[in-house]
């Protein structure tokens, strides 16, 4: 077995050795895929695996746009079709200088598995810049993504390609894309995903991703018959998917006592409660402020300047920044520390090691993939809302997002669990969803 996926492995690396991040979503994969396939026969011979770490299409191209003082800046955009077996490619576009190959062809990899795991019909994409929109004016803010859309328009629709926002890209950004889509196509279509209430968008779609992290830790406590309740929670990052996992695990109980973001985390031992997450909320998606502030405010509490939060003692952590935040070394200071769960609200946040350290010492850990899906998932009803011309409320979305969300835990118990009843949710989100889009490229031919 191992050859078999030592030969795989080489042949991807052959192609793409220059995309680290890439590779190491591939191995994540392969290591347990490739044991399922070589177990069942309608597999065999057909080169499943290696046709889905080739995305369906790669589109790459300029961005330009004239900044506040007259000046003309140039950026690099990007999208990757990676798989449309189930459905049109979905997934969200980042714009951050870090932006590049590597790093959105494993999040469009992860994406397709992501998606199939949802139940929803959609395909697996993601797309971006290395555009930096720290300390931009909301004014070019706006030329840039207008100058981005008027690239990224031909390639997208409400049947082929739906973008969302990710990293860098929230609610401003998305009306800006939407508005130049619009302008364009003159069409008023359900192309993008996280849009404003009064025009298309879905209650709950902000909310979803940090919910669904949060329902998902709650389903994997309660196979131990364990809950939320008075638990301390270390969380990284402070934008949408940190706020609103932040939001469920306070009305749930947790006292959470980190937050974070790229130059540092705050620590409160007394918790951060609804009024202080209020503060940073504000202080985030309003005043676009750093941090580092929230101690200002309540003096109660620390900033550690350039760290990560894993050296807090707690019993669930939530990394919600980015990927690989979390290494092999705060893995073990987690467990020492006595961490019983880790569901991942962020893609790919854990290194390889650090995922290897939970496993073995089998506590509950979930990848972003099964565990961050709620926000895909309400991008999925969004879409569904706007086909129909039809408002679902707020209780009826979160219903839909809760449910989803056990689906997408019972899927991983399925596939994931052995015979002494550890459940490896790796494993069983990765079998899981690679089963459905696997099965409809069977079905679909060699195409
Ligand atoms: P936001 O831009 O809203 O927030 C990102 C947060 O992470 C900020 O606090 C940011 O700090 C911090 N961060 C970003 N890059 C780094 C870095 N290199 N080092 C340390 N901190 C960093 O993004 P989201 O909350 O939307 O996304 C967070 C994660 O969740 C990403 O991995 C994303 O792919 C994933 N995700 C998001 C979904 C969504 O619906 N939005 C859906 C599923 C997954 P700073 O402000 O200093 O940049």
């Amino acid at each position: 077995m191992e050859d078999k996926i030592k030969s795989f492995l080489d042949l991807v690396r052959e192609r793409n050795g220059d995309e680290p991040e890439f590779m190491q979503a591939v191995e994540e994969v392969a290591e347990t895929v490739i044991p399922y396939i070589v177990k069942k026969d309608i597999y065999h011979g057909k080169n499943i695996l290696l046709r889905m770490v080739e995305p369906e299409r790669v589109i790459s191209f300029r961005v330009c746009w004239v900044d506040d003082s007259g000046e003309i800046q140039v950026n690099r955009g990007y999208r990757i079709q990676m798989n449309s077996a189930i459905g049109p490619y979905k997934g969200g576009l980042r714009f951050h200088p870090t932006v590049n190959m590597s790093i959105l062809k494993f999040l469009a990899f992860e994406q397709v598995f992501k998606n199939s795991l949802t139940t929803l019909p959609m395909g697996g994409g993601k797309g971006g810049s290395d555009f930096d929109p720290k300390g931009k004016s909301d004014n070019e803010i706006m030329r840039f993504c207008h100058g981005f859309m008027s690239e990224l328009f031909r390639h997208i629709g409400p049947n082929t390609d739906v973008p969302a926002g990710d990293i860098g890209v929230g609610g401003r950004e998305i009306g800006f894309l939407f508005g130049k889509y619009k302008k364009l196509k003159n069409e008023f279509t359900g192309v993008l995903t996280g849009k404003g209430i009064s025009w298309g968008g879905s209650l709950i779609r902000p909310e979803a991703t940090g919910y669904g992290t949060v329902y998902f830790a709650q389903n994997m406590l309660a196979t131990k018959k364990d809950d939320l309740k008075n638990k301390i929670i270390v969380i990284s990052g402070s934008g949408n998917v940190a706020q609103y996992a932040a939001e469920k695990s306070i009305q749930l109980g947790a006292k959470v006592v980190t937050m974070s973001d790229s130059s540092g985390y705050i620590y409160d031992p007394e918790g951060i409660d609804s009024e202080k997450l209020k503060f940073i909320m504000n202080l985030k998606n309003v005043e676009r402020k750093r941090v580092s502030e929230y101690c200002v405010k309540y003096p109660n509490s620390i900033f550690v300047k350039d760290e990560t939060p894993w050296s807090i003692k707690c019993d669930i952590a939530l990394p919600c920044a980015t990927q690989n935040e979390l290494n092999i070394n705060d893995a073990k200071t987690l467990l020492e520390n006595g961490c019983i769960c880790v569901s991942e609200g962020a893609n790919m946040p854990s290194t390889k090691d650090a995922v290897n350290e939970f496993q073995k010492a089998k506590i509950l850990f979930a990848p972003g993939k099964a565990s961050n899906a709620g926000g895909v998932a309400t991008s999925g009803l969004e879409m569904t809302q706007n086909s129909l011309r039809y408002n679902w409320t707020r209780k009826e979305v979160d219903e839909k997002l809760k449910d989803i969300m056990t689906e997408i835990h019972n899927s991983c118990i399925e596939y994931g669990s052995d015979n002494n009843g550890y459940v490896d949710y790796v494993k069983g989100a990765n079998i899981a969803g690679f089963v459905k889009v696997a099965d409809a490229m069977l079905a679909q031919g060699v195409v």
